[in-house]
């Protein structure tokens, strides 16, 4: 037998209280039986965005409420200012790209954060740009961009919208939408929500309304004004992925219970501790700056295959962490700590860790040095 842990960042565990809630019968989506489910899932998000405005439920993956953040308030021809600091950051460049929009990519080297002075350069050269495109955390090097100070810069600007893929911040940190001006908002169910992949959630400002009046950007399936219709009678555009939608009732009752400011607490202290465990063993964080509260990236030794290292933590360790994305690839392996994870998944990553690395030869372990590292630090409540 081989008891299998994922500490990925995405898909990420589900609690079983949530698993058992997703297998009751299907319930039909115009139903009665529906209406309410909704409504509290509806309501709870928005508790969970810390915003007064819709927050809409699409059934897709994260990139579909990326796409339609895209095609619901630009218009062919438009500007976006993107911030290209990973994968993710490339991923808006290209959605853009895909209908037309023609994006302005600010390079930030992998492993930085943008300097959000480079933001307010650009718009006060260019104040056409509608909108700033960014992520709160780009997953693919663990760094997180300072959301806070940059929403603050785009607020001046009445022709631009701050547009955030919260994918892996959202209900990781302290992430309050209106208060920062955050315009749209998109989160996705595998990572902090705690559920399985396929829904999406988008909030938009009363000032990104008004763009969707004037955007002219191909849209079929992701229509937000006809979510946005749809979701004040408690439905959804087309059928509600409803198993899912009960899951997400059941996690945001947990996360209600657990509070705001201690799901933040716990995961600053989950990152704190795998941060420490992993210098303690000698190996290098891949961010240099800003790290991310929702997963690490650590680079991989010299003379070891990051490759083979995380296949041998995964098949015979069972612990399945990710590898490095595009020119990362075996360079670096990220832990997750977002979502339904406590103090004992990250003694299970850091150990495997050193068990798969002494294996793998890399003398400089020593065994139990991360352990000690990381339980100094989830000791402290
Ligand atoms: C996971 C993730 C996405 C979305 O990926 P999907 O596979 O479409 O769910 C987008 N942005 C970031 C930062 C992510 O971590």
């Amino acid at each position: 037998m081989l008891k299998k842990f994922l500490l990925a960042p995405g898909p990420t565990p589900v609690p079983p209280e949530a698993l058992t809630a997703m297998a009751m019968p299907i319930i039909h989506h115009r139903s009665p039986d529906f209406l309410p489910i909704l409504e509290e899932a509806k309501n709870s998000l928005k508790w969970l965005f810390q915003t007064e405005n819709d927050v809409l439920i699409l059934c897709s993956t994260g990139t579909g409420g990326m796409v339609g953040s895209v095609t619901n308030f630009m218009s062919p021809g438009d500007k976006a200012l993107v911030v290209r600091g990973g994968k993710f950051g490339e991923r808006w460049t290209e959605i853009c790209t895909a209908y037309g929009v023609e994006a302005i990519n600010i390079d930030v080297e992998w492993g930085y954060a943008v300097k959000p002075a480079l933001i307010e350069k650009a718009l006060k050269k260019d104040p056409s740009i509608k909108a700033v495109m960014i992520q709160a955390s780009e997953t693919s090097t663990a760094v997180m961009h300072d959301t806070e100070a940059i929403g603050k810069i785009v607020k001046k600007y009445p022709g631009t919208l701050f547009i955030v893929d919260a994918i892996t911040a959202l209900g990781v940190i302290d992430l309050p939408v209106d208060k920062w001006g955050v315009d749209v908002c998109v989160t996705g169910s595998q990572k902090a929500l705690m559920l399985p992949p396929g829904l999406a959630f988008v909030s938009v400002s009363e000032k990104a309304w008004k763009f969707n009046e004037t955007a002219k950007c191909n849209k079929f399936y992701f229509n937000f004004k006809k979510e946005r219709a749809n979701l004040a009678k408690n439905q959804t555009n087309f059928t509600s992925a409803s198993s899912l939608i009960v899951g997400l009732n059941t996690v945001l009752r947990m996360m209600k219970a657990e509070g705001l400011e201690n799901i933040f607490k716990r995961h600053a202290r989950l990152a704190d501790a795998t941060r420490a465990a992993m210098k303690a063993l000698g190996l290098k964080l891949y961010a240099k700056e800003s790290p991310s509260t929702a997963l690490t990236a650590v680079e991989v030794p010299a003379g070891i295959d990051g490759g083979a290292l995380t296949k041998l933590m995964r098949d015979k360790y069972g612990v399945t962490v990710a590898g490095g994305q595009a020119q990362l690839k075996g360079k670096i392996f990220r832990i997750a700590h977002l979502g339904y994870f406590d103090t004992f998944d990250m003694i299970v990553g850091v150990s495997c860790v050193e068990m798969a690395l002494k294996e793998m030869g890399y003398t400089k372990i020593k065994l139990g040095k991360g352990v000690a590292a990381a339980e100094e630090i989830l000791m402290k409540f």
